[in-house]
């Protein structure tokens, strides 16, 4: 995500090299590659415009203080200014209402919303501990229905069955009652997918709104989409009174630009994101963090958040302990690394989230999802047994293992040696310290 631009706004700062504070008239090349950079991540040009008139402002007579070169000291203002113009602070889920709190999904087909609907219902009862009730409106596509039904029973919320026949506003107010008859705290009600210009189904939407009296309306869309996702959350909310934003796919080779325009031209937030297909894959939308995000600074804070979410901190310490003492360390262990791994998102995701120029070099050095989604596959094809004592691997084990998992017996007898290796690394390291260790490499 964002690398693109990432790239070229990491490469401002040069421009600015050897000046010693920032002038109208040095400033000038460094605001048309920002402006290259934001055409370029299909930024809306009203949005660019706005920017790039704030940043020059600011940046004019700035004074260059203390250590910052005047190159850092731009790349603050922009900073600031990308906070700025993605809402500046973080716009929280409103649920301040007598329950049942009604979040209504609504956008065009594909965008995302029956996904972000389970996604979104497994935050709210994981983070906010909330009773949350299910329920398509999507009469259309019985598919769809099934989906969200499916996505109820994989996180744990309610689903609204949906009887035959029966209409959105119908299934709407039906819902209702349920939830206030079983105490739900939020319910969420997913819709059809439709186009601004559909009028009838635009109408249809408007209905439920009056009569589903949503504390949040929320508006689903695909990043990808760049420009055209802005343009149809406009005429959304010239039609539904939209209180926010959920923008999908942020993972996908999205240039970003609509992160960057969706605020200033429809003045209402982006509330999430979708950073992954996976359940796992909602997050809380932070201005802040996405500013430096872009800028290649990281997101260190979400990725600790991240980890925190996803690990059983017991569990940790006692993998920590084996790992430090090598003793009893196993391929189980192994394994259950990467299925921590994967609850953060992936690899992918993690590397998105780290510091550019660290993020750079972990996939220079081949860290590639493709070979640890295939170690993964060698491993998860053992018996736990095997797993416990890969000693007892021999040449008939190893050809079912390789056929299990679709890999090859060299394959399988490379893990086996670089788990050997690594296992042995910890002992040296445990016995002799670092000194031995590096003897031993050596030799
Ligand atoms: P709807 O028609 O708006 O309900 O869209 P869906 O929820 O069915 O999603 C359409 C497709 O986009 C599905 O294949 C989803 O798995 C995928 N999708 C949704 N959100 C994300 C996301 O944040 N990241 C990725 N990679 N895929 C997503």
């Amino acid at each position: 995500m964002f690398n693109n631009l990432t790239e070229r706004l990491s490469g401002v700062i040069k421009t600015l090299r050897g000046e010693a504070r920032l002038t109208e008239s040095n400033i000038q090349e460094a605001l048309r590659e920002v402006r290259i950079a934001l055409i370029e991540a299909d930024v809306a040009l009203p949005a660019i415009k706005v920017f790039i008139e704030q940043v020059k402002q600011r940046a004019i007579g700035h004074e260059v203080l203390g250590k910052l070169s005047p190159g850092q000291a731009f790349i603050g203002v922009v900073h600031e200014e990308l906070m700025a113009i993605m809402g500046g602070d973080k716009a929280d889920i409103n649920l301040n209402v007598a329950p049942p709190a009604v979040i209504l999904m609504a956008g065009l087909q594909g965008a995302g919303k029956t996904t972000s609907s389970g996604k979104l219902a497994k935050w709210l009862m994981e983070q906010k501990k909330k009773k949350v009730l299910l329920v398509s409106c999507d009469i259309y596509r019985p598919a769809a229905i099934e989906q969200l039904a499916l996505l109820a029973e994989q996180t744990g919320a309610d689903f609204f069955p949906v009887k035959t026949g029966q209409q959105p506003a119908e299934i709407s107010t039906a819902a209702l009652d349920f939830a206030r008859k079983h105490h739900h705290d939020v319910v969420i009600v997913d819709t059809a997918g439709r186009l601004g210009i559909d009028e009838a189904m635009m109408q249809e939407i408007s209905q439920l709104e009056q009569l589903l009296n949503p504390v949040e309306t929320l508006f689903v869309v695909d990043a990808m989409q760049g420009q055209d996702a802005v343009n149809t959350a406009r005429a959304f909310a010239e039609v539904l009174p939209l209180t926010g934003v959920i923008l999908t796919k942020l993972d996908g080779d999205a240039r970003g630009g609509a992160a960057l325009s969706v605020r200033h031209i429809t003045g209402k937030p982006i509330k999430f994101a979708g950073v992954a297909e996976k359940l796992t894959g909602l997050e809380p939308f932070y201005p802040d963090r996405m500013a430096s995000r872009i800028l290649g600074m990281g997101d260190v804070l979400g990725l600790i958040e991240e980890a925190q979410r996803t690990t059983d901190q017991q569990e940790a310490e006692r993998l920590m302990k084996k790992m430090k003492s090598g003793k009893g360390f196993d391929l189980n262990d192994f394994q259950q690394q990467f299925q921590q791994m994967k609850k953060m998102g992936g690899m992918s995701a993690m590397l998105d989230k780290l510091p550019h120029q660290l993020s750079q070099a972990a996939q220079n050095m081949n860290v590639d999802e493709k070979v640890i989604n295939r170690t993964e596959g060698i491993i998860n094809s053992m018996t736990p047994q095997e797993r416990a004592k890969p000693e007892i691997i021999k040449a008939s084990r190893k050809r079912r293992i390789a056929a299990g998992s679709g890999a090859s017996v060299q394959e399988v007898n490379r893990l086996l040696t670089q788990f050997e290796q690594a296992r042995k690394m910890m002992k040296m390291m445990n016995k002799g310290g670092m000194a031995k260790m590096m003897r031993a490499v050596k030799g």
